[in-house]
Order: C-alpha cells, then structure tokens, then sequence
C-alpha cells in the first residue's frame, strides 16, 4: 500500500514554525515513500477559521516548498479536503455509530452537566460523564424528543470496557497487575514505542455537538479512513486523543493509520519553544530573509541525525534518506544562532548562482523597511547590486542589510549617538574632516583606491593616526562604526554624497 500522509492544519492563525517543521516531515517521509501527501483543511471551529489563514498557510507550505498531491485547491479523488465540506459524511459515520450501538444520543441539557460538573468538583473527583443517557429506553428518548430537547452525540466507550472483548496484542488489550483485569488502548506510536491508556479514564466522550456539527476528533477518525491516510505524524499534543480515536477506528470496524507523535521543539535553555525563542510564524522568517531551502534543511536537521556529521543537505539527498525512526523522544533544540549560519551559507550560494533572485528578496526587503519604493529604479537596482558586492558574506539575514548598509538608502544617514559623541566630537576632527572632503571633492577618478590614498595622505598632513582617523570618517559616512570596507563604501556611495556627509560631519565635529 503506498504512504499517504497528510498535514491538517486548523485555518485560525498563521502558520508557525513548530506547525511547519511536523508538515515538513509527513511530506518528507510522503516523498522518500514514494508515496502521497495531502492538504486537508480543518475547519470544524468555524467561529475561529478563516479562510484569509486557508491561503496563508498554503502559500507558506508552497514557499517551503511543500506540495500536495490532493487538497482543497488541486481537489483529489477523496474530496472534498474541507472538513466544513463533509459534514454528510461525519452524520453517515455517526449514525452507523449509533446502528452499531456504539454511540448514543444524550439529551442532557448544559445546566444538568453543568451539575454534575460541580458536584464531582465538590467531592474532589475527576469529572466523568454519569452515562445517564447511555440506557435511555424509546418511551425516554420520545418523551425528550416531544420536548423537543437538542442532543449530542456521545461514544459508548463503555462497549470497550469488557475485559472479555479485549483481545491480547491488538491495540484494545486486558491487563492484569494483580488487582483485576484492566482494560486498555495500547497506542503503538513509530516515535514512542507502545503507550497504553488506561481505558477507565476515558469518558463517553461527545463526538457531534448539538447543533449537529461532528467534534473534531471524530472528523478526523473519519476523515483520515475516508482519505486512506497510512501514517499520521503530529504533535505530542495530539497524544491523549489518539486513544479515543482508535476507540472509534475500532468501534467502525476501521483500520487506525500508524501513528507517531513528535516532541515538541525546544529552545536553547530546553524549554518549550516559545515566541521569545523564534517560535513565530514562518512568514516572519520570510520576511526576514530566510531562505526556504535553509528552513527545510534546518528543519530536517532537528529530528534526523546524519552520522557524518555533515549539516548542509539539500532537498533532493534529504528525500533520499530521511527516516521516521530517527526521530527520538526527546526534544530536538531550535537554536536560531545555527539557523542563522545556515541562512548565511545558503544565501552565499545563492548570491553566486541565483545574483538576480537575492537582488530582488534585498530589494522587497529595503523597500519593506521603507528604505526603497516598491518599484526601484534601475539605478536603485544598480546600487543594491554593489552593496551586496561591498557586503558579501555579511549578510546572513534580512537584518543584516540594515545593520551593514542601511546608510547606503537614507539621506541624511540615522546617526548614532554614542558613536558621533566618541568620534566626530573630538579634538581635531572639523577641520580634518573638512580637508578630507576638499581632497575628495577634487580626486580625478573617484575609486576605493584614489580615496584611501588621500584619506593617508590627509591624515600624515594632520599628523594623525592613520588607523584612528578611520573612525571618525566611517562614523560621518555611515553614522555608526561597523559596516563593510571603509574604502569600498566611499566609492559606492559615490562621490557627491561622500563629501556632503562628511561636510555635516564636520559641521558636527565643530559644533560647541
Ligand atoms: N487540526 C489539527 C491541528 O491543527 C491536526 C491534528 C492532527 O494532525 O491529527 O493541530
């Protein structure tokens, strides 16, 4: 049977990375199968989902990378991939629950829960529904129904409880500590081995609301049989549901898909990633010049561990190689800092095999900071291209550009403070400055070269430090203290601007 795995994404917000670093995965081992991937979205929290996030997320998968075999927008032999699409097919599985007696209607009202709530909470119990309509006889159930009272729908997970039923080495099993028989759901996970759930702290739990919507662990039961998913690969999150799931599998008579539950990402100091240690959408990452085949490359690198110790790996070798039982339990590190380097490594090469791609993520990026219009010019284009030339291995990420070169697309440069106060308000420096800028003003063929060499030639007249004059003159160009070649700079900042800026550096230098 070929691999089908899917991603199923609740359209309620943006796409994280933690999101798409598990969809990375199911895709990944769909590809190394051979096998399909599949979008499906789910929706059943209708107040919450969007389909403005729909889009979002599907054009973040996209720019990953990931694509699907079937879904809502390419469609597929088991549409509709829209949970909101399938409600039929939630009430079919539901009455067949019913005809199976493993699923009951309850037509408790919300304030006689609401009291069996506060009752159990009174006597210090964990809360478990008291199965008062799990026995109903017709004459009950008519009377309910001539008050037109609404119901849910619950799972008779009492139908499982009988330790007769269970068999040994299914999932369903009966175990015995000494204490009596017990039965339980024994999940075997790819990641984690069997884990088993103690079927009496399972509820009858509701598997369609009163108004008639299916919950969502129940349309994904059943969306994950009718879509002939073979592996689910989630979040850990999703653990305690599983049992519940399989119960429902079981009571279908259905096959459950093999399942594996991730760890969570953790950061640096191993706690739970969180927005504070980059947990944040992968748009953010977009936007902040990551590129998709650093992201993927990282991403397979946090729950697969090649042993040659090598860590730049393309799509292509990882398809070849990944294995799901690679994945250990315990949870990788997202560590920003590598993340970043491999950006840098994969923003290298592509600054010598793609220049024109690169020109244009620089270009969208100076111009969301405000730094260029949307459409620059050809001549902006021009200077983009020498920055990036002047800049080279020093830009990692989106922020770089502003860090490095951001004086290069305002004018006057942002000056700052600390630096002006240190080196363009000491002794000397106004008329240097201006000696600088008369020398520069008259240059023959303004070049790196022909500006380093009156910069020497200044700073000997004035009987300065060639390496102490540097600063002041950086700070005056750039208005900070670290940036690419001072020389090099100068020349791609062209002439004219050079020397009006370091005119106002003067002016600064003299002020009282
Ligand atoms: N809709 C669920 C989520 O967004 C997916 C659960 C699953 O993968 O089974 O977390």
């Amino acid at each position: 049977m070929s691999v089908r795995t899917r991603y199923a994404p609740s359209p309620t917000g943006m796409l994280h990375v933690g999101g798409a670093w598990m969809t990375f995965f199911n895709w990944l081992y769909a590809r190394r199968h051979g096998g399909q991937f599949i979008l499906r979205i789910e929706d059943t929290d209708r107040s919450r989902s969007t389909e403005y996030y729909e889009k979002l997320i599907m054009d973040d998968l996209r720019w990953i990378g990931i694509d699907w075999d079937e879904g809502p927008d390419v469609g597929g032999p088991h549409g509709p991939y829209r949970q909101t699409e399938r409600s039929t097919l939630y009430a079919e599985a539901a009455d067949e629950l019913i005809r199976r007696q493993a699923a009951y209607r309850c037509y408790c009202t919300a304030d006689e829960l609401e009291a069996e709530r506060a009752a159990a909470a009174a006597a210090q119990r964990a809360y478990r529904y008291s199965g008062r309509c799990r026995n109903l006889t017709p004459a009950q159930i008519a009377a309910f129904e001539a008050e037109k009272r609404r119901y849910t729908i619950r799972f008779r997970t009492e139908s499982f409880r009988d330790p007769a039923r269970a068999t040994t080495g299914g999932w369903l099993q009966a175990r015995d500590d000494g204490s009596g028989p017990r039965v339980f759901v024994v999940v075997p996970d790819l990641i984690r081995g069997e884990v088993a759930f103690d079927l009496a702290d399972i509820d009858d739990f509701i598997i369609v609301r009163s108004d008639g919507g299916a919950l969502y662990n129940f349309a994904n039961v059943v969306d994950d049989h009718d879509i002939r998913i073979t592996h689910v690969m989630r979040g850990i999150q999703h653990l305690t549901n599983t049992p519940k799931q399989f119960l429902m599998y079981g009571a279908l008579a259905w096959t459950p898909p093999a399942v594996a539950h991730a760890p969570e990402l953790a950061g640096l100091d191993r706690k739970k990633l969180s927005k504070r240690h980059g947990d944040t959408s992968l748009r953010e990452y977009r936007d902040e010049l990551y590129l998709p085949e650093a992201m993927v490359n990282f991403f397979a690198l946090m729950g697969w561990y090649p042993e040659e110790g090598r860590e730049l790996f393309s799509r292509e070798e990882l398809m070849r190689r990944y294995d799901i039982a690679e994945m250990g339990k315990a949870s990788p590190i997202f560590d920003r800092q590598k993340l970043n380097w491999m950006n840098g490594e994969y923003m290298r090469l592509a600054m010598q095999q793609e220049p024109e791609r690169v020109l244009d993520l620089i270009c969208g990026y100076l111009a969301r900071h405000g730094l260029l219009p949307a459409e620059p010019t050809a001549m902006q284009r021009a200077l983009v291209r020498r920055v990036l030339a002047i800049l080279g291995d020093r830009v990692k990420v989106g922020a770089d550009v502003l860090t490095y070169a951001d004086f290069f697309f305002q004018d006057p440069p942002a000056m700052d403070d600390a630096a002006v106060e240190k080196h363009l308000r000491a002794p000397g420096i106004g008329p240097f400055l201006t000696a600088i800028a008369d020398r520069l003003d008259a240059l023959a063929t303004f070049t790196a070269a022909a500006v380093e060499s009156e910069v020497r030639a200044t700073a000997a007249a004035f009987g300065i430090a060639f390496k102490v004059v540097v600063h002041p003159i950086r700070v005056a160009l750039t208005g900070k203290t670290i940036g690419p070649g001072l020389f090099e700079l100068t020349e791609a900042l062209g002439r004219e601007r050079a020397v009006s800026r370091l005119r106002a550096g003067a002016a600064i230098a003299d002020r009282d």
